[in-house]
């Protein structure tokens, strides 16, 4: 295939937005993905506030369950705070990737099945190579295709681990009616356990925590959403997800640019990645629509500073002996806490 003004690599929720964005810029793009699958993944699917208007604007409205804040608990210690203004939304990571699908079908845009090796690129344009299929040549390529992106690796853009611990995440559904319409974020040991509604009669349970890390004797571990699914019949098969973080030097080399977890990605302990993926997403796009590739990492660093910031700030804490005050001390400040939880939401 030749011709192609933006190739995007990877259609997950990062990679449909971006192609929604070019396709509203004119740009007609091609999505690569490598699997033929229902978009499944493991996530917490609490898509916080900030991420709503974006969502309308892209004419995009999947069904969920309303998200009306968070809740901290450890032990008997519970802190609550509710978003200000519109609710969040729980929705299933499968339902989300439909409702962009079926936006991009609209639109007219691509999407070919094709699992990418790597691209080379010179002054002209990007080829971008795939298993099993013809080579695509392109003006620009988007590189979303998450944590473990080929396309970073290959361009030698992984930065070493880090010395901190490794986390890793886990994610099953429970035929439950949802008995709140908060995110419930339990700090039980070393992992941290999320309730999220996401149907009428669907919860989904996520942990994060060390390698090891086990789904079911972290929920046998904390006695109050033990007993709420008791006897609940799993409604999803067990993901996982990890290890984070995963860093890159940078963000965009020439006509490539990283998007989403792709750029890197700290933790998933904030309950973010998806706004700030979209977010990096409009801004790739913009850059490109102005034919200024390199004022990427610019905009990268400036829509991902303050996730960056206070998702590493957080996870040292909860890998410090500090963990076990974290709840206990938001519950004594809870306008900071509710200031923190908002920066995050927006
Ligand atoms: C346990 C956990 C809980 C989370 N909870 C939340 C939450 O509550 N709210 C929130 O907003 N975020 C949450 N996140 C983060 C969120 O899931 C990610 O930030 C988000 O999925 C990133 O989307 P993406 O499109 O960049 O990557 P992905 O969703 O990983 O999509 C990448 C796509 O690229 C494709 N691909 C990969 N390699 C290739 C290749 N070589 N060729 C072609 N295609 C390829 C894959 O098949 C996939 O479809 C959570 C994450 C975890 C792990």
């Amino acid at each position: 295939m030749t011709g192609v003004k933006v190739a995007i690599v990877g259609g997950g929720p990062v990679g449909l937005a971006a192609a929604l964005f070019a396709s509203r810029a004119g740009m007609h793009p091609v999505i690569l993905e490598a699997r033929d699958h229902d978009g499944d993944k493991a996530c917490g699917e609490g898509l916080m506030p900030g991420v709503m208007p974006l969502l309308k604007n892209l004419g995009l409205d999947p069904p969920g369950r309303d998200l009306l804040g968070v809740s901290y608990r450890q032990g008997t210690t519970q802190v609550d705070h509710l978003f200000p203004g519109a609710p969040g939304r729980g929705v299933r990571r499968t339902a989300l990737v439909e409702a962009m699908r079926a936006e991009t079908d609209r639109l007219g845009v691509d999407r070919i099945q094709a699992r990418v090796t790597g691209v080379t690129q010179d002054a002209a344009g990007v080829r971008v190579h795939c298993a099993d299929s013809d080579d695509v040549a392109a003006d620009y390529v988007l590189a979303c295709d998450g944590l473990h992106s080929t396309i970073a690796r290959q361009l030698g853009l992984v930065a070493r681990p880090s010395r901190r611990a490794r986390r890793y995440g886990l994610r099953q559904h429970f035929q439950r009616a949802p008995w709140s319409s908060m995110i419930e974020v339990y700090y039980a040991g070393n992992a941290e356990l999320y309730i999220t509604p996401v149907a009428d009669d669907t919860v989904g349970v996520a942990v994060l925590g060390p390698k090891g890390t086990s789904l079911e004797q972290t929920i046998a571990g904390v006695p109050e959403v033990r007993a709420r699914l008791h006897g609940a019949v799993p409604a999803s098969t067990l993901r996982g997800a990890g290890p984070f973080p995963h860093r890159v030097r940078r963000a965009q080399v020439g006509r490539v640019l990283l998007v989403g977890d792709a750029a890197g990605y700290v933790d998933a302990i904030t309950g973010e990645g998806l706004r700030v993926g979209f977010a990096q997403a409009d801004e790739a796009i913009i850059a490109l629509r102005d034919g200024d590739p390199s004022s990427y990492p610019r905009r990268w660093r400036a829509v991902t500073r303050e996730f960056r910031l206070l998702t590493r700030g957080l996870v040292v804490l909860a890998s410090s002996p500090l963990r076990r005050s974290i709840v206990p001390l938001a519950s004594r400040v809870p306008r900071v806490f509710g200031v923190v939880v908002d920066r995050l939401a927006r």
